[in-house]
């Protein structure tokens, strides 16, 4: 998998900019709102739709590289998580279109 060179800076800009990137490109059928959060230990992530929002966890304690993996991961689940749990082909077509918009981003950085 392609990598952000990580600069071992802690400000997770690569991060924030990757989900800038993916809230504009990215076509979902309900807003969403993403964020670092503490969650259980062995948790990375997850996606739930609740009351017609979108809703990302991402655990805070990532470090920015695994965040972007997550986020990425999690944004999947959001584009086809009205109709399909889990990690099926539909998961994966939308995972596959959310890792495009990556290396669109990947590219311009
Ligand atoms: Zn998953």
């Amino acid at each position: 998998m392609a990598r952000v060179v990580d600069t071992g800076m802690t400000n997770f800009g690569h991060y924030r900019s990757l989900v800038r990137h993916l809230r504009k490109h990215v076509e979902l059928d309900y807003p969403i709102s993403i964020r670092r959060t503490r969650l259980p230990d062995g948790l990375d992530g997850d996606a739930t739709l609740a009351n017609g929002r979108f809703v990302v966890r991402i655990n805070r304690e990532l470090t920015e590289n695994s965040a972007i993996d997550t986020v990425i991961h999690e944004i999947s689940h959001c584009v086809v998580l009205e109709s399909h749990q889990g990690h099926g082909p539909a998961w994966g077509m939308a995972y596959s279109r959310v890792y495009q918009e990556y290396l669109v981003w990947l590219d311009g950085i």
